[in-house]
């Protein structure tokens, strides 16, 4: 019999990652497990175009935080897709890129229920549903998901419940600007990268 070969499956993870924290963490585990994914990539934003209005921290620095949160599962990876493009970065650039990349592999886009219930909303909607499937996780505070079932096409989509950290970047940020721990809430080296750069101090 021959032996065929199956198709790569591909996450995809975007996101601000100001800092990552394990609610990111947990939601890519969890979706690399159910669909049985070869890879999850994260994929740190440029200058996100839904945040224009408050500062991001430098690109770099949310790069090597990804990476260093990243590092020791062997089915993750980081992409710097989005931040050497320049401008502000829309999803469809990046499926756009990684098909590029990887024209042989299924992607998986994987939000959190909070963004998916704006996809309405992003550039080229239809391109971007051609281009992957997307998963949507359950996000605490997200509970009433308002998805305009009949405008999406729902063969496209899951939603799948992970378990529910109530952790966010802006939490992280508050935290850290009020001098309260992070610990256990974000990687131990990320505790430590933004203390070495002494982010989100507001100084
Ligand atoms: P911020 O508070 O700055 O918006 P964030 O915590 O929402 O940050 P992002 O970088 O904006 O983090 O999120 C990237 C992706 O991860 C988004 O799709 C978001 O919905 C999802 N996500 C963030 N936090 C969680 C969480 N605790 N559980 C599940 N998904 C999450
Ligand atoms: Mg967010």
């Amino acid at each position: 019999m021959a032996f065929v070969e199956r198709v790569r499956r591909i996450g995809v993870m975007g996101g601000t990652f100001d800092p990552i924290h394990h609610g990111h963490l947990v939601a890519a585990s969890e979706v690399q497990s159910y669909f049985d994914l070869d890879e999850v990539i994260f994929v740190p934003t440029g200058q996100p175009w839904q945040k224009s209005d408050r500062k991001v921290s430098p690109p770099e620095d949310r790069y090597l935080m990804t990476v260093i949160a990243t590092a020791s599962n062997p089915r993750f990876s980081v992409s710097r897709v989005d931040i050497d493009r320049p401008g502000p970065t829309y999803t469809i650039d990046t499926l756009r890129d990684l098909s590029a990349l990887y024209p042989d592999a299924e992607l998986f886009f994987i939000t959190g229920a909070d963004a998916l219930a704006q996809i309405l909303t992003w550039r080229d909607v239809d391109e971007m549903f051609k281009l992957a499937q997307f998963v949507g996780c359950t996000r605490p505070g997200t509970e009433q998901l308002e998805l305009p079932l009949d405008q999406l096409p729902m063969n496209r989509i899951t939603l799948l419940e992970v378990p529910a950290l109530a952790i966010s970047s802006t939490e992280c940020r508050a935290r850290v600007a009020k001098g309260n721990p992070t610990w256990y809430l974000v990687p131990d080296g990320i505790v430590q990268y933004i203390a070495k750069r002494e982010l989100y101090t507001n100084r």
